[in-house]
């Protein structure tokens, strides 16, 4: 259930990975969903990726949100 796992890469953690896969108007709704937490909570933004193929836990979005992620150490 948890994914606890923290990806150590230079890019960054998953988010800005699937980020900069996306072209800058996908970018750029993606971000906007990742930075609007009052609106998008993390499990809901997880399902809706998912329903569009991409496949990013909440937990990872959780950790994005909060600093915690491999990007901003
Ligand atoms: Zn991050």
């Amino acid at each position: 259930m948890l994914n606890l796992s923290k990806p150590v890469t230079a890019e960054g953690c998953k988010v800005v990975r699937i980020a900069n896969q996306l072209d800058a108007t996908d970018r750029a709704v993606f971000l906007q969903a990742i930075d609007d937490s009052a609106t998008w909570s993390s499990y809901r933004l997880e399902l809706e990726l998912k329903a569009r193929g991409i496949r990013v836990s909440n937990d990872t979005i959780m950790m994005h949100r909060r600093g915690v992620c491999s990007c901003q150490s």
